[in-house]
């Protein structure tokens, strides 16, 4: 059996940026720039960082949505990467995304019934068989076996990301890949719809990758946490260490102006500093260094790379 379930391994997604008459490439905005970690079976990882820090290109990679540019994504050993989008068929019902907008991933000419029945259909299960699955979906994400005939416009923003979630888990996966999947709601629904995603998760060993810019709802469901800045992964540990000790310069940051961490971990307010710079131009050596209050000569030149400081608890700065 693998140890681990995912291996992300040095993964780069960099999209061209094209100019001129004959569409020439003038260079690239690197989304992500060399990203490994590791998840394991029913773990759950939050990926956290403000818009544009390419998390959500790094959900949709390992979904492989889209195409990485260079690296690694083993799922249960097998190298995604390598796989074409038909070898790709065959494994997919056993990763899966939850996304923030559930209405524009539902199709609205179908009712409830056939969204959630089609997949299993597809997989050779008989449609009276396959609905009366889709029924019992509905009852497990707190929804009713008569709502199979209602179509999505006729539910709600937090049913429709029930039918979504009872959609991702109607196959068994065993990684569901959840990109800002409560942002969208008000913050009463999200509570709900995080801890169905807990219930499920313990119930069917789910392991999540939950990426949300919100830092709150990463600490909510997350057993590790990691931090993107600009492409790359600057922080990453067990919540505990990252939320209670962070050590990069941008989490402490970040940490210091929400409001509930400000108050649990009573540190001096750090204030970011400038604009998020941009990706098609990133400052040379450490991404973070134009608005770093510890910057040194050698983070303009040099970038670090991300190394274990403490047990289980990896960070990318020369400061450690
Ligand atoms: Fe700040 Fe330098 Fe660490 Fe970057 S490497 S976070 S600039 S101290």
């Amino acid at each position: 059996m693998a140890q681990h379930l995912l291996k992300v391994r040095n993964i780069k997604k960099y999209f061209p940026i094209r100019s001129g008459l004959l569409r020439r490439t003038v260079g690239h905005v690197k989304a992500v720039d060399d990203v490994s970690f590791e998840l394991a079976a029913g773990e759950t990882l939050g990926i956290v960082g403000e818009s544009g820090c390419g998390k959500s290109t790094l959900g949709r990679m390992i979904m492989r949505v889209t195409d990485p540019t260079d690296g690694d994504i083993l799922f249960e050993d097998v190298n995604l990467t390598q796989m074409s989008r038909t070898q790709l068929r065959s494994i997919r019902d056993r990763f899966q995304m939850v996304f923030q907008d559930p209405y524009s991933s539902l199709n609205p000419r179908m009712n409830v019934g056939q969204i959630l029945s089609e997949p299993l259909v597809i997989k050779g299960i008989r449609k009276k068989e396959a609905l009366e699955k889709a029924a019992g979906l509905l009852e497990r994400v707190g929804l009713r076996a008569r709502d199979l005939e209602r179509y999505p416009h006729q539910f709600s923003g937090g049913q429709r990301q029930r039918i979504g979630i009872a959609r991702a888990i109607s196959l068994n996966p065993k990684l569901i890949v959840a990109d800002e999947a409560v942002s969208a709601l008000d913050v009463s629904i999200q509570s709900q719809i995080l801890n169905l995603m807990m219930d499920l998760k313990h119930e069917l060993n789910l392991a999540y990758i939950f990426i949300s810019h919100n830092l709150a709802v990463v600490r909510h469901i997350s057993a590790r946490v990691g931090v993107m800045y600009l492409g790359s992964m600057v922080e990453l540990g067990d919540k505990s260490d990252v939320y209670g000790s962070p050590l990069h310069p941008y989490t402490q940051a970040l940490l210091a102006s929400a409001p509930v961490a400000r108050r649990e971990a009573n540190r001096q307010r750090i204030v970011l500093e400038g604009e998020l710079p941009n990706p098609a131009n990133p400052p040379a050596g450490c991404p973070f260094h134009p608005r770093c209050p510890q910057a040194m000569d050698i983070c303009a030149r040099q970038k670090p790379a991300l190394k274990e400081a403490a047990p289980r608890h990896s960070v990318s700065c020369h400061l450690y």
